[in-house]
């Protein structure tokens, strides 16, 4: 049975590249990813974008510090439940969503996907319940404490029990920051998300100035590297010059 996995950009961000990946300099442009994969025994999205509201009034949804930081290239038609149904998905059917972690533009549209079972690591699901550790870390219960069904994971987990499409715990960006292998019929893809914002994060071992744990990011980076060495291809998490050579939906990655 084989697994079909479709990129879907939900808006871009602008922000000071020194941030992001130590040694940065300029402004870095910064597309956000979701991901739609298509299993025979049922749907998910890989991280859902930013919220809506953020195309006419980031600030109001995000607050003052992360509109200092970063500038919103967000238009209305770019939200994840109007790119699913550009490709004639009904948003209302997705069975799954798996969040890579909680910062706004990765669960920013868990709003748009009513009917999806979250799957997230507990130990993510624990700093987003914890209002101070939650502060700190710039999340938004809104964003992600929506009644959804739940499932909460520690570690690997394989989605479908087929080893196609697996939760690969990678620690270190967020205390429960995950990535999605997908196994296409041409090989293993991983979806890093912001265990590896960049090439150069990945190459090079330029972390950001601000991660949650250092070691552990480092171990996820050991980790992602060993996965790129038998033969996965990795999907950073937010690399302009990387995506813009990734087939956008309704094309199907192969
Ligand atoms: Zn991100």
């Amino acid at each position: 049975m084989s697994v079909k996995l479709f990129a879907l950009t939900c808006g871009r961000l602008t922000g000071d590249l020194g941030r992001l990946m130590e040694g940065g300099e300029g402004r870095a442009d910064l597309p956000i990813p979701a991901y739609l994969i298509e299993h025979p025994r049922g749907t998910v999205l890989f991280d859902t974008g930013l919220h809506p509201d953020c195309q006419h009034d980031p600030t109001g949804r995000v607050g003052t510090r992360l509109t200092s930081l970063f500038s919103f290239h967000y238009r209305p038609g770019e939200e994840i439940s109007a790119r699913l149904e550009a490709i004639d998905r009904d948003p209302a059917k997705i069975n799954i969503i798996v969040n890579s972690h909680f910062h706004f533009d990765h669960v920013g549209g868990n709003a748009l996907i009513p009917n999806a079972t979250m799957v997230v690591q507990k130990r993510e699901w624990e700093a987003g319940m914890d209002p101070e550790i939650a502060a700190s870390h710039g999340y938004n219960r809104a964003d992600f404490d929506l009644g959804h069904k739940l499932i909460q994971i520690d570690g690997e987990h394989d989605l479908f029990g087929d080893a196609s499409v697996v939760c690969l715990p990678t620690y270190g960006h967020t205390p429960g920051h995950q990535s999605l292998r997908v196994r296409l019929p041409s090989g293993d893809v991983v979806l890093a998300a912001d265990a590896c914002y960049f090439c150069r994060t990945l190459r090079e071992r330029r972390l950001p100035q601000r991660v949650y744990d250092r070691q552990a990011m480092l171990s996820s980076l050991d980790k992602l590297a060993n996965l790129e060495a038998a033969g996965a291809r990795i999907f950073f998490g937010h690399d302009g010059e990387f995506w813009s050579g990734v087939p956008q939906a309704p094309a199907a990655i192969t």
